[in-house]
């Protein structure tokens, strides 16, 4: 059974155990905004009975976090919302969840008595993923750029080499306090998110490593040590920064004396 919890001042957070997925819900003098709407219409309906739990105020706002179904193809199920998403984001579900506002980095939108930003921060799980931040109250909605309950997602549309910078921007707005909602899992705080990046940052220095060696992706992909986590789960991340590198060069070695030519 799932329930809301009040992070902060009308702020509030219900982790559902299907996808065992976080929604957020911002309640401002002029409505109330959702952070994520999860895997389809239905599951959407029943979260919109679960709002009115808390709140009788009309619902204005949906944001996407990033473009996988879990997070977005609930929409349908709020209407007379204006959705918000990263453009990239936009156009990976365009053909089955219109998005009215897509933005580019970053976005502000005003609940009347408070105001929730938006911010692109870089390539990181996707390449259109979107912090939600609560100012007024230091919680920070991280999508899957962070998750708890699980390492992080590594898919065939993830940046594994530029997620750990997108993180590092991320940990700069962060407060010793403030609260961060990963996409899965239970709430964490800056000290979880410096971790798991300083994780990310080791799976992308070793790939970065065995590539610049010239280690081929196959030996690449058979590669055991290192990895924070277990290796079937960095596998994606291998194949995806290989894509990103190229072919890596056969190693330089001094070739001292087969140079002579007499
Ligand atoms: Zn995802």
């Amino acid at each position: 059974m799932s329930a809301w919890v009040e992070l902060a001042d009308r702020t509030w957070v219900r982790r559902y155990e299907k996808y065992d997925v976080n929604i957020g819900l911002v309640l401002g003098s002029d409505g109330a905004l959702v952070i994520d709407t999860r895997g389809d219409v239905a599951q959407g309906e029943e979260l919109l009975g679960h709002i009115r739990e808390v709140t009788d105020a009309p619902i204005r706002w949906v944001v996407n976090t990033h473009a996988h179904y879990d997070h977005v193809f609930g929409n349908p199920a709020f209407p007379d919302a204006t959705s918000y998403a990263q453009e990239n984001t936009a156009a990976a579900v365009a053909e089955t969840v219109a998005i009215d506002v897509p933005f580019s980095v970053a976005k502000v939108i005003d609940l009347g008595d408070r105001r929730v930003e938006l911010l692109h921060l870089g390539n990181g799980h996707t390449d259109g993923d979107v912090v939600v931040v609560v100012p007024d109250v230091d919680v920070f909605f991280a999508g899957d750029l962070i998750e708890e309950s699980a390492p992080p997602s590594y898919g065939e549309d993830s940046y594994p080499l530029e997620w750990p910078d997108t993180v590092d921007r991320l940990i700069g707005l962060l407060s010793a306090t403030a609260k961060v909602v990963p996409g899965h899992g239970a709430i964490v705080d800056a000290e979880f998110v410096r971790e798991q990046n300083d994780n990310l940052g080791t799976v992308a220095n070793t790939i970065s490593g065995l590539h610049h060696g010239g280690t081929s992706l196959e030996a690449a992909l058979a590669h055991t040590d290192d990895w924070p986590w277990p290796q079937a789960h960095v596998e994606q991340a291998v194949r995806r920064a290989y894509a990103t590198l190229g072919t890596p060069a056969r190693p330089t070695l001094p070739l001292l004396g087969l140079a002579k030519n007499d």
